[in-house]
């Protein structure tokens, strides 16, 4: 299905101090057929029919597979990048190989709820994190941008069961 794809690495005009790469990959072959079955096997945050693309958010990234291009933000090099396409493109190529066995799915998955991320919060809106109450972390958090690892009052077991909790929502890349 998907054989390759040219890179562009590029800061976001918006902000060109800004450390964090953005990322597009225009695609050597058209794999709109394939969407509907990835995001059936990866849980897509976001699922759009016309024109067709699904987007995953991920480690404070925003991932977003279009027929002819794949876009990536907030990226810490170019070697972050490479390491992101090639596995979507084995999960392309493997959910077009499989495609007979998978249940094409046309729907958003379900997202972090932020009432609950903030249930497992410390709640002391001590600012540590950089945002200015637990509650904009738990907004932050329930878009992927936020994690366990940025909230440091949090206990050891409080980390986990955060962890946890966001894990059963977000990609392992
Ligand atoms: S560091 Fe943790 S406890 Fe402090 S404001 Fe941020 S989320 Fe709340």
């Amino acid at each position: 299905m998907l054989k390759g794809y040219r890179k562009e690495i590029f800061r976001p005009e918006c902000n060109p101090g800004f450390q964090s790469l953005h990322c597009i990959a225009y695609l050597d072959e058209d794999i709109r057929e394939v969407l509907p079955y990835l995001n059936a096997v990866l849980g897509g945050d976001e699922y759009y029919q016309d024109p067709p693309a699904v987007t995953f958010r991920s480690q404070g990234k925003l991932i977003t597979v279009h027929p002819r291009k794949i876009a990536l933000n907030a990226l810490k090099d170019e070697a972050e990048a490479d390491k992101i396409l090639e596995w979507l493109k084995r999960e392309i190529n493997e959910a077009w190989e499989k495609r007979l066995e998978i249940e094409p799915s046309y729907d958003s998955a379900p997202k972090p709820k932020i009432l609950e991320i903030l249930k497992l919060l410390p709640k002391t809106n001590c600012g540590q994190c950089h945002e200015p109450t637990c509650m904009v972390f738990a907004a932050r958090a329930a878009e992927g941008v936020k994690g366990p690892e940025d909230c440091p009052p949090l206990t050891d077991e409080g980390r986990a069961r955060l962890q946890d909790y966001l894990s059963r929502f977000r990609l392992d890349f």
